[in-house]
């Protein structure tokens, strides 16, 4: 599952577009804000929510990754 961005605290700064290695985020040129173009590529590495300024960006796990690494769901 790809990354969700809170558009509210977005300021568009595109440091997640420029940090992701899979070029899964780009920015909408119409709102100025980032968005996840292709999320079937993300791997979860989290690059992009570390690196985000104002913590605008949350990583959704799919219980694949989860559960190999011990990680309840609940
Ligand atoms: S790094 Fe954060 S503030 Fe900057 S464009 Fe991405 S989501 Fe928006
Ligand atoms: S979690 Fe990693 S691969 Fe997925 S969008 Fe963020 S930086 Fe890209």
């Amino acid at each position: 599952m790809p990354p969700v961005f809170d558009a509210n605290l977005c300021t568009g700064c595109g440091t997640c577009e420029d940090t992701c290695p899979l070029d899964v985020i780009y920015m909408d040129e119409q709102n100025g804000r980032s968005f996840a173009k292709y999320p079937e590529e993300c791997w979860h590495c989290g690059s992009c929510r570390q690196e985000c300024p104002v913590e605008a960006i949350q990583i959704r796990f799919p219980l694949r990754v989860m559960v190999p690494a011990g990680v309840v769901p609940y």
